[in-house]
This record gives C-alpha cells, structure tokens and sequence, in this order.
C-alpha cells in the first residue's frame, strides 16, 4: 500500500559531493541538471552558441512537469503573435503588471507584491526573443490570438497566454497522440518539450536519463568555483566535471516534504498526489545540492501566499494523482506509478468529504482555489488601491479546513475521504473499478454498509482507524440536511442527494500540491548567488528551483533557461558580483 511512485517524498542522498575526484567520468562545457522546461532550453542554448552540453535527467525520460503541463505559455511585452493580433504590450508594461503591488487574489493574497524587481526586469526583457525562439526550435503554437485562457499570473494589462499545439507526439498522459482533429488546437507540453527535445539532440546535445545528480562539486565546500556535479546512474556514482558552469533545472521542491514543511509545517507525508507526478518529481534535489556549498534561498513569501494552484482541491478522486489538469491512462509510460486513471468530480454534491475519523469539516461544493486571471480583475487600473476594493472575496476555505487536522497532535490535516453511494455512482457515470480506481494502492473502498467502509479503510496515511460509528452518525446527519434543505453544519448550498443506497464508497480526495515559487537566490543573469550575496561562480538556476518570482510555470522557467544557457557560455568565467547586490 505504499506510494507506486518510487519518489520517496524528500530522499536524504543530496549533499555537497565532497572534494573534487581525481577522475572524471564525463565532461562538456555545460552541465545542465534536468530535462524540462529550463533545463531543456538552457541546453539548447548553450550548444547552439558552440559549448558542449550534456544533460543529466533522473527519469527514464525527457520532459519533467513541462510535458505533462497544459503547454499553455505567458510569454508577453509586445511578441511577434501580440503584434500579429493587434495587441499592445511592452516589456515597460509587463514589468510594472509582474510588480504590481495592488493586485490580489480573491481570497486577498497579493500576486506580485513579493516579486524580486530584478529577476522580474531580466524576464521581461527576454520575453519577446524568446517566444520567437521556441518557434525557431519547432514549437508550434495555437493558430489564435493569444489570451488569458489556462493561465495566472500573467499579468492585467494585456493578453499574453500562448498555447503549444501538442501536434503529432504522442502525448505521456496516454501514450498515444491526440485525436487528429485536435492536434492544431489542443495545447499541451507535449507540444513543446518533444520538439525542444528534438533541437536538443539536433544540436549535439547529450542527454543522460535515468542519471540522479546527488551533489555539486566545488573547489572548496563553500568558495572558488563549481566544478562539477555527482551523479548516481545505475547504482554506481559518477563524477561528470563542468568546464565551464553548471545550470540547475531540478524543477522545484514541493515533493520533498521535509523541505516543503520548512515554509508550510501542515504539508506532511500524507499530500502525496503532487501535480505532475508520478512522470517526474520536485525533491528539492537542486536546492539541498547548491545549499550544501553555500547557496541562499529567496523569495519565500511566494510559497506560503495562497495564489494560484499553489495547492488545490482534488478534481478526481479515487487515486494517489488527482491534480484537476492531469490524468494518467492505462497506456502511459508511468501508468503503473500512477495507479488509478481517478473518478473526476463533475458536482461535488455527489459526495460529502470526511476526514480521517470519518467527519465533516466544510461545505464540499467551495472552490478549489482561487486564482487571477487577465480580466478577473475589472475594471483592472495599473498600481491603484481601488483594484482590491474591485476583488469579489470568496471564501476558499475547503483546503485550509481539509488541512487544519483532528486535533491530535499532528500538523498535517490527514487523508480526506470522498464518500458516496450507488446512485452516486450512476449519477456521475463512474466505474469503480480498475483502473479507474485504485483499490490495491489504498486510494479506494467500497462496502455494503457504512460500518463496514468505515472499518475497511486502512491505508499508510490513515494513521488512526475511521470509527464506524463516526461515519454513521455524520451520514444520518446529513441526510437529514438533505431532508431539511439546509447544511447546519457548513452552509452547503442546499444538499440534494442523501447517501442510503448501497454499496457505499471512500475516495481519496486529499488536497493536491502544486507550483513550487520559492528556490535558490539568484542574479538577474540566473547565477547562484550564496548566503553572503556574493555569486557562486559557475552555477546557474532557473523555473522552480530558482525564488523571486511568483508566476506560474512554463514562461518563467523557459526564460530563465535561455538567460541561464546563453550567460554561461558566454559569460561564466565573468566573476562580476551579483546584480543588484548593492541591496
Ligand atoms: C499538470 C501540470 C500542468 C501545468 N500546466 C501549465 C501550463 O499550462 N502553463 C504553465 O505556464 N505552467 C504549467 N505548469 C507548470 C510548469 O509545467 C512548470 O512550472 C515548469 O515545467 C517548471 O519548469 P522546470 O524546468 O523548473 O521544471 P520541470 O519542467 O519539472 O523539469 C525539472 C526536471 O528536472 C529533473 N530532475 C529533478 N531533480 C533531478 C536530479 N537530482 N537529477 C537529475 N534530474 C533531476 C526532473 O526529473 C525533471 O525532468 C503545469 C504543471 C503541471 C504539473
């Protein structure tokens, strides 16, 4: 009944490699640790301006988050497809959007407030060079004016979503390629990290999968220069050496439950469903790594403001994975990780959700989350106060009551059981049954009779036992509600079904971890920067490992690749200080 992902959450094998070896195994100019959406790109980059590049990836193959990602891609400040469309944006304009202090969510957390200006300004500027970049290296985007659609974050000012048409490739979520009527206008990441991917391999790069890289080489344990990093491939441990600088694109670190508690201590072991996985993890590998030698971190208000998908309510219930914006099927590479395709959630009144002793804690119909996108902020004025006041606030609290826990000591808030009954069933078309469902892995029970659900639930998170009469009296409860019209309870907008008929069901329906907007300190041109501010020469950071920057996703880490990638060919033996370490 453990997870099926082989991803421990947060192992302990990273530290500082040690001094540095008397051989090397490999070497190449640019070591690029990670295959998505920064890795990738920086790679890219750097073999194109004439370095030798090898890639290390700890998976069995390319892609990390970005090609299970919705592909849909926030690049703005005036690109050739804003131009195309009429659409007037700037790289001043998008700037003052991705710093703009007077936006919040609608739960009142700010957007941009806590973004490091600096990081922001170098985004910025390369925002339009890079989106005709990515259609240079084969990525082709949805035939239409770009829009707000799928994404946060993006700033108010204008639209800026673009989306990769996921094309031909076959899609890591099924193993197979999209309905040919959909491949010029489904966006997906596979849509822009097989074509990377291909340039990549194009270039010369050489890409090492299944290769964990589990420490960084410096010429002494905090000074002088990167040198290299230590990789475990195949149970044996490699040296692969850097001449020139090593790029961090680990992808963040919100799988790793020690280092995810050090901002949030509710987030424990049980939260083992994050977005993206099981195709790849974010073990903080890269930040434990570049903090063994002396790296700083940045920016962590990001991670514990509630914005976005920072964590969000399950949308399919019945499996370890039920991020809203991802589904495994049984012809995915990973499907045997994953475990469960999941029950989607079409009408939350279908179910009540319980916790781990089998009661209520919140009306089940509230909001996954909250999240800003352009127009939802209307009429939306650039840095005034009034924008707030504009904010319909709704409450959002399913997740942090889901989390607030039983009362026994424990910070996390233990599993959350979806329970339902057989004209559920009917009434939203579920199978329950594998592989929609993941009986075997702990993630789903079915009994004749309430008692007997109850005392059926034991998994590895379920650190007590669900006493059946707990659930019995929560069930008669809320029957009666049902009868009665009204949630005394938690407000629920009018119960409608009550839950009598047999078999009865539990579902995993735990909160789901998402982003990671915290990370390494680093400079305007991408470089580590250490606890003292000064730049760790020779290695470089970008997407969700990197801090300072509380946007979603693809654009960021895409950007940060192509700084990083062409900073560390050109300029790496440039031993400047910081940028903007005069603050
Ligand atoms: C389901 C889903 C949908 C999303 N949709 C969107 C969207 O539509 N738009 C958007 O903007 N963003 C989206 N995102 C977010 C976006 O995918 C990520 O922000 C982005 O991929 C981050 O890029 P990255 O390079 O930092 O990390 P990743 O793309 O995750 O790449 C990190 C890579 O590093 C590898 N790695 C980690 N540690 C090691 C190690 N020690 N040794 C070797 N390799 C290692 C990982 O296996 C992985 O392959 C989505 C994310 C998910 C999960």
């Amino acid at each position: 009944m453990a997870d099926k992902s082989e991803h421990a959450s947060g192992r302990a094998d990273i530290a500082a490699a040690g001094p540095p070896p008397d051989a090397w195994q490999a070497e190449a100019d640019i070591v690029v640790i990670g295959s998505g959406a920064t890795g990738m790109t920086a790679a890219i980059v750097a073999a194109e301006a004439g370095a030798s590049v090898i890639v290390v990836e700890q998976e069995h193959d390319i892609g990390g988050h970005a090609i299970t990602s919705g592909g849909n891609v926030p690049l703005g400040g005036g690109t050739s497809a804003q131009r195309q469309h009429g659409i007037a944006d700037s790289p001043e304009l998008l700037f003052r959007d991705l710093t703009d202090w007077s936006v919040v969510e609608p739960n009142g957390f700010p957007d941009y407030r806590y973004n490091d200006r600096e990081i922001v300004r170098a985004f910025v500027d390369c925002n339009v060079e890079t989106f005709d970049w990515l259609v240079a290296h084969g990525v082709v985007f949805v035939d239409k004016a770009p829009d707000a659609q799928g994404g946060n974050a993006v700033g108010n000012s204008a639209p800026r979503e673009m989306h990769c048409a996921v094309s031909h490739w076959p899609m890591v979520q099924t193993g197979l390629p999209a309905d040919p009527k959909e491949q010029a206008t489904r966006s997906s990441g596979n849509g822009l990290m097989r074509p990377l991917e291909a340039a990549a391999r194009q270039a010369g790069v050489r890409i090492l999968l299944r290769h964990r890289m589990v420490g960084l080489y410096r010429e002494a344990p905090t000074a002088g220069r990167v040198l290299g990093i230590a990789v475990d491939h195949a149970g044996a441990r490699l040296a692969v050496r850097a001449r020139r600088a090593v790029i961090i694109g680990t992808g963040g670190s919100t799988g790793n439950v020690n280092f995810r508690r050090m901002v949030d201590p509710r987030l424990t072991e049980e939260y083992c469903g994050l977005a993206g996985m099981p195709w790849s993890d974010q073990d903080a590998s890269g930040e434990l790594a570049a903090m063994a030698i002396g790296a700083s971190l940045w920016g962590m208000y990001n991670q514990v403001g509630e914005f976005g998908f920072n964590l969000t309510k399950p949308a399919a219930i019945g499996c370890q994975y039920g991020y809203q914006n991802l589904r495994w099927y049984p012809g995915s590479a990973v499907f045997d990780k994953a475990g469960s395709i999941g029950l989607p959630v079409r009408d939350w009144q279908d179910v009540i959700t319980v916790n781990m002793l089998g009661q209520r804690f919140y009306a089940e119909t509230g909001p996954g989350f909250t999240t800003n996108n352009y127009n939802s902020l209307d009429p939306y004025t650039q840095g005034s106060w009034r924008n707030a006041n504009n904010i319909v606030f709704r409450p959002n609290n399913w997740l942090n009551a889901a989390m607030a826990g039983i009362g026994d000591g424990h910070n996390g808030g233990g599993p959350i059981w979806a329970i339902f009954d057989a004209d559920a069933v009917r009434r939203e078309a579920w199978v329950t049954e594998a592989p929609h469902v993941d009986r075997a892995g702990g993630f789903f029970f079915g009994a004749d009779t309430l008692a007997e659900l109850a005392d059926k639930i034991a998994m590895r998170y379920q650190r007590m036992r669900m006493p059946p009469e707990n659930l019995e009296r929560t069930v008669a409860r809320y029957n009666g509600f049902v009868e009665s019209g009204t949630d005394e309870d938690f407000g629920k907008p009018r119960p409608l079904h009550k839950i009598a008929t047999p078999p009865f069901f539990a579902a995993w329906a735990s909160p789901v971890i998402h982003d990671t907007r915290m990370g390494l300190r680093i400079d305007a041109r991408c470089r580590v920067v250490d606890l003292g501010g000064q730049v760790i020469p020779g290695l470089y950071c970008g997407g969700e490992s990197a801090g300072g920057f509380s946007q979603h996703g693809l654009a960021r880490a895409i950007c940060q690749g192509y700084i990083a990638g062409r900073d560390a060919v050109h300029r790496s033996r440039d031993a400047s200080p910081a940028t903007g370490s005069a603050d």
